[in-house]
C-alpha cells in the first residue's frame, strides 16, 4: 500500500464541478482583486469563527505581519512566541523589525507554556503570539489573563486551527487578532497562498483593512504606509465553496484520530509511542496533524523505515526556532528549552485527512509494529 501525509484529489473530485465553475464566473467578471468574492468570504468568516471583523490577506505569514504592523510594533520592542512552531510565527516578528522572543512548550499538547511565558515578559514586550499547533488551542484563559495584566496584545496564530475551539470560544476570536491560512495543506486550503485576520474590534478591522491596500483610505491618498496584502478574488471565490464543508471533513479528521487511538492502543508497541495529547481545558481538536511521539527508537531511522513500506510521515517540526542559524543573533542555545528540544526529536506526523480510510490506518499501525519491534 502507499500512503502519502496528504492527498487533495478526493476533496477537489468531490467538489470539482462547482469550483471550476465559480473560477469560470470570477473570469468573467473579470474583477480579481478583491470585490464582492472577497467581502462575501469575509462574512462568511466572521459567522464561522464567531468574530466581527475578517481581513483577507495574500497568506498566514502576511496576517501575522500585518497584525503587528496595525500595533505599530517594531524595532526595539519584544514579542513572545512559541520555538516549536512554523517558521513564519516568528519569522512575522523579525520582518517588521521586532526582537523574538521564545518560551518554550507545554510536552502534553506542544502550545505555548503560559508559565515559560510569564518569565520571559521583560519592559519591552509588547505582544505575545499563542500558536494553536496542529490543530488544539493553546491555554487561552491562562494567557490572555497574563497578557492582560502586562498590557500586551494578543495574536493568535490559529493557522492551522480553523473551527478549533478553547472552552467553546473559537481559535481567532478570543485575542486581540487571529491570524489564519489557506495554504493548501491547512484544513480548509485554497488553490494557491491565502491568509485571513479575524478580530472582534470593527475599528481594528477597518485598520487592517486600509493597511492591506498601501494605508489608502481614499484613491491615491495615503495615510499610513501599509502594503500589498490582499486576498485574490479566485482564492476566495474557491474558500467560500469549501467552508460550509469544513465541519465535515473536521468530524471525519477527528474519527480518523481516534481510530488511530484504538488501533495503537491495541497494538503490540502501545508503550513505543506516545499519542497526541489532549489539554486538561476543554478544546474542540480539528487534527490538522495527527503527530505521535516514538519512545526507545531513533525517529529519523523509524520515519525511513515507513517510507520503505509505503507510508509517508513527516516532521513538524525538527528544529526549535531558538536554535535556528536565522536566530542565531538572538543567542539562543542547545538546552535552553528542553521541552521543545526533546519533542523536536522523537516527534512524527502520520496520515489524517478526512478521506483516509480504516484500511489504511489498520496497515500504518501494522508497519509501525514490524518496525519499532525490529528497534
Ligand atoms: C502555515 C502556517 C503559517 C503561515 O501560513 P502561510 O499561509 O504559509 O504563510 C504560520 N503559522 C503557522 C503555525 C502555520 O502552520
Amino acid at each position: 500500500m502507499q500512503i502519502s501525509i496528504l492527498d487533495l484529489r478526493p476533496q477537489f473530485n468531490s467538489l470539482k464541478d462547482e469550483i471550476l465553475k465559480e473560477i469560470a464566473e470570477v473570469c468573467e467578471s473579470q474583477r480579481f482583486i478583491l470585490g464582492p468574492k472577497v467581502e462575501n468570504f469575509e462574512a462568511m468568516m466572521n459567522d464561522y469563527c464567531h468574530t466581527a471583523a475578517t481581513v483577507g490577506v495574500t497568506s498566514g505569514s502576511d496576517a501575522l505581519i500585518i497584525s503587528l504592523m496595525a500595533e505599530g510594533i517594531g524595532p526595539g520592542d519584544e514579542v513572545i512566541a512559541p520555538t516549536f512552531t512554523f517558521f513564519a510565527t516568528a519569522g512575522a516578528i523579525a520582518r517588521v523589525g521586532a526582537t523574538p522572543v521564545f518560551a518554550d512548550i507545554d510536552p502534553v499538547t506542544f502550545n505555548l507554556d503560559p508559565a515559560d511565558f510569564e518569565r520571559k515578559i521583560t519592559p519591552k514586550t509588547k505582544a505575545v503570539i499563542p500558536v494553536h499547533l496542529f490543530g488544539q488551542c493553546a491555554d487561552m484563559g491562562k494567557i490572555m489573563d497574563i497578557a492582560k495584566s502586562h498590557n500586551l496584545i494578543v495574536i493568535e496564530d490559529a493557522c492551522q486551527s480553523i473551527g478549533a475551539e478553547y472552552n467553546g470560544q473559537r481559535a481567532g476570536s478570543i485575542g486581540d487578532y487571529g491570524a489564519f491560512s489557506f495554504f493548501p495543506t491547512k484544513n480548509l486550503g485554497g488553490f494557491g497562498d491565502g491568509g485571513a485576520v479575524t478580530t472582534n474590534s470593527e475599528e481594528r478591522g477597518k485598520h487592517l483593512k486600509r493597511l492591506r491596500n498601501h494605508g489608502q483610505g481614499s484613491t491615491y491618498i495615503h495615510e499610513e504606509v501599509g502594503g500589498n496584502f490582499r486576498l485574490d478574488a479566485l482564492q476566495a471565490a474557491i474558500l467560500a465553496i469549501k467552508l460550509p464543508h469544513l465541519d465535515s471533513w473536521t468530524e471525519a479528521r477527528q474519527h480518523n484520530a481516534e481510530e488511530y487511538r484504538k488501533l495503537f492502543s491495541a497494538s503490540k508497541i502501545a508503550d513505543r509511542v506516545i499519542l497526541p495529547g489532549l489539554a486538561n481545558y476543554p478544546v474542540r481538536h480539528i487534527y490538522n496533524q495527527f503527530c505521535i511521539r516514538i519512545v526507545g527508537a531513533d525517529r529519523d531511522k523509524v520515519k525511513a523505515q515507513m517510507a520503505e513500506l509505503g507510508v509517508g510521515c513527516m516532521v513538524y517540526y525538527p528544529l526549535p526556532l531558538h536554535l535556528q542559524a536565522c536566530f542565531k543573533n538572538l543567542g539562543g542555545k542547545v538546552g535552553d528549552m528542553p521541552v521543545a528540544e526533546t519533542v523536536a526529536k522523537d516527534i512524527l506526523a502520520l496520515p489524517i485527512y478526512p478521506e483516509s480510510t480504516t484500511e489504511m490506518r489498520q496497515y500504518i499501525v501494522e508497519c509501525f509494529e514490524k518496525v519499532l519491534s525490529g528497534c
